[in-house]
């Protein structure tokens, strides 16, 4: 087995909001890896006195800690708690009930001999390659389905889709919306490798169209994940008239992991 992992900050100066991890147990064939982009809040309005990463590395470390020593519950339930252990961090300090209240994108992987588990919630990507090399993504799509306009603002945003009905679903401080992921399991057998991106490192086949997701796995495979991420940074610095970026930042936090099982 072999995982490999990296990442960038969107901007120099300014913290990289997205948070990775993998595991390798010592013994057996389990394994696993766990992904978050946070959340920036415009203008740092949040209700919290912490801090984006403040959040991520205790969410993601629950997430870690509990896929691993908690085997038993599925990763729903995992997802669950660790926003509920978060949430308990700092409900006496802060205001959870903001819309903005410190959140994130998630996916979680776990595998042992017989099988993968998996948990997308929100717009990070997971891919797996079977023995034959077909690429399946595996994409929590409520943002590209939103009512036309709702993305219009961060105002019109936060008020009619962010953590709504009929919205997008972020882990933020409501262990209910584990319930919203995106879960399933595979047989072990039928995967041999698989890959996690934050939408700073998609946006090589998602914003500027380079390849399909096979040609991105195919990247992965080849350059490795600080490869592709180096084609997407030269991707963004040449679209000076911003053919492809239109209203995004320039650079994201861009994070990938790749694991060949
Ligand atoms: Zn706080």
């Amino acid at each position: 087995m072999r995982i490999e992992l990296a990442t960038a900050a969107g901007l120099a100066g300014r913290p990289n909001e997205d948070w990775a991890a993998t595991v390798l147990p010592a013994s057996g064939q389990g394994g696993g890896l766990v992904l978050l982009d946070g959340v920036t809040p415009p203008r740092g309005d949040d209700g919290c006195a912490h801090s984006v990463p403040w959040f991520t590395a205790r969410l993601g470390g629950a997430l870690v800690e509990l896929s691993g020593s908690r085997r038993d519950l599925p990763l729903r339930e995992i997802l669950a708690e660790s926003i509920r252990r978060t949430a308990d961090t700092h409900r006496s300090l802060c205001d959870l009930s903001h819309v903005r209240t410190p959140q994130a994108t998630v996916v979680m992987v776990r595998w042992d001999e017989a099988e993968i588990e998996h948990l997308v919630l929100s717009d990070s990507v997971l891919l797996f390659e079977s023995p034959g090399g077909t690429v399946r993504a595996v994409l929590d799509d409520r943002l590209d389905r939103l009512p036309p306009g709702s993305l219009a603002s961060e105002v019109i945003a936060d008020a009619q889709v962010r953590n709504k009905e009929g919205g997008f679903f972020t882990a933020a401080a409501d262990p209910a919306v584990a319930d919203r992921a995106v879960t399933g399991r595979t047989p072990r057998a039928g995967v041999r490798a698989v890959a996690a991106m934050t939408d700073g490192a998609s946006r090589w086949t998602e914003m500027f169209g380079e390849g399909d997701w096979a040609d991105c796995l195919g990247v992965l495979h080849k350059e490795g994940p600080q490869g592709l991420i180096d084609r997407v940074r030269a991707l963004e610095k040449a679209d000076t008239d911003r053919t492809y970026l239109r209203r995004s930042k320039q650079h994201d936090d861009a994070t990938a992991v790749y694991a060949q099982l």
